[in-house]
């Protein structure tokens, strides 16, 4: 604390975050503190310095536990389309940069809207959650995962060639209809198809190409008869 006060006192004022030990309760108390200059004596005729320092703890897990909340889809736990759109913009960036491929896929479940219409939609939103926990489990560290839409699931394969893609689509593929999903004593079983897109992204080329590629490819799976991938061209 008075070090990091003094160090702003030194750099002419201004705002400094900083932790310190809380007491007692164990963990650590986040702090600001705003120096600035003031005039002190009966005619204002001294320098002197006034420091406020607020406790932010609070604010500060608040303001964490939201943005953790608007990346978050309720549903599944997975991150959600907006923070999608913000990780994949940092990969794509990167992989631009870096002259390295990038892969994307997106998984529809076949025929979901029977899933409902049968066992109604509770069992759907079972299914979805049980398909989101299977894929998170065969998911490598690296790669990002997220619920896109409704039943629709998007994934970024950092570094990954066209056959690498093709490759870690279908391994979550076969994640996906893996075992039977349990349901009231019911079995569920679901398929799902994949479309996949990579390259190496160019100077000219924009994430919004790589997701509509991908896209296409999903929709010729299904028209190819579901529960495969394409890979996009
Ligand atoms: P296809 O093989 O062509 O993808 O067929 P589909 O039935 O999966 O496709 P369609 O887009 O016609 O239907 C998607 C269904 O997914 C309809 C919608 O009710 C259901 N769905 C979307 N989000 C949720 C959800 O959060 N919970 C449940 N239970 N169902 C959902
Ligand atoms: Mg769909
Ligand atoms: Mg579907």
């Amino acid at each position: 604390g008075a070090a990091e006060i003094a160090a702003l006192i030194e750099a002419g004022g201004g705002e400094a975050e900083f932790a310190l030990p809380a007491r007692g309760e164990g963990g650590e108390r986040r702090l600001v503190a705003q120096a600035f200059r003031v005039r002190v004596g009966r005619r204002k005729e001294k320098d002197g310095w006034g420091v406020v320092v607020r406790d932010v703890t609070e604010t500060a897990a608040l303001l964490a536990k939201l943005a953790l909340l608007a990346g978050t889809d309720e549903l599944t736990g997975l991150c959600n389309r907006r923070r999608f759109f913000e990780e994949a913009a940092r990969e794509f960036a990167h992989a631009s940069r870096e002259g390295r491929s990038l892969g994307v896929a997106i998984l529809d479940i076949d025929h979901f809207k029977a899933v409902n219409d049968t066992h109604g939609h509770a069992a759907g939103d079972e299914a979805l959650r049980a398909v989101a926990a299977r894929l998170s489990k065969v998911l490598r560290e690296a790669d990002i995962l997220c619920r896109y839409g409704g039943e629709e699931f998007a994934v970024l394969f950092p570094g990954a060639d066209p056959a690498a893609a093709l490759r870690a689509a279908e391994r979550l593929r076969l994640a996906f209809g893996s075992a039977p999903i349990l349901w009231e004593g019911r079995e569920l079983r679901v398929t799902s198809s994949a479309g996949v897109y990579a390259a190496p992204p160019g100077r000219e080329s924009r994430l919004d190409d790589f997701i509509e590629r991908a896209d296409a490819a999903l929709y010729a799976a299904k028209e190819a008869g579901r529960d495969r991938s394409v890979l996009g061209g």
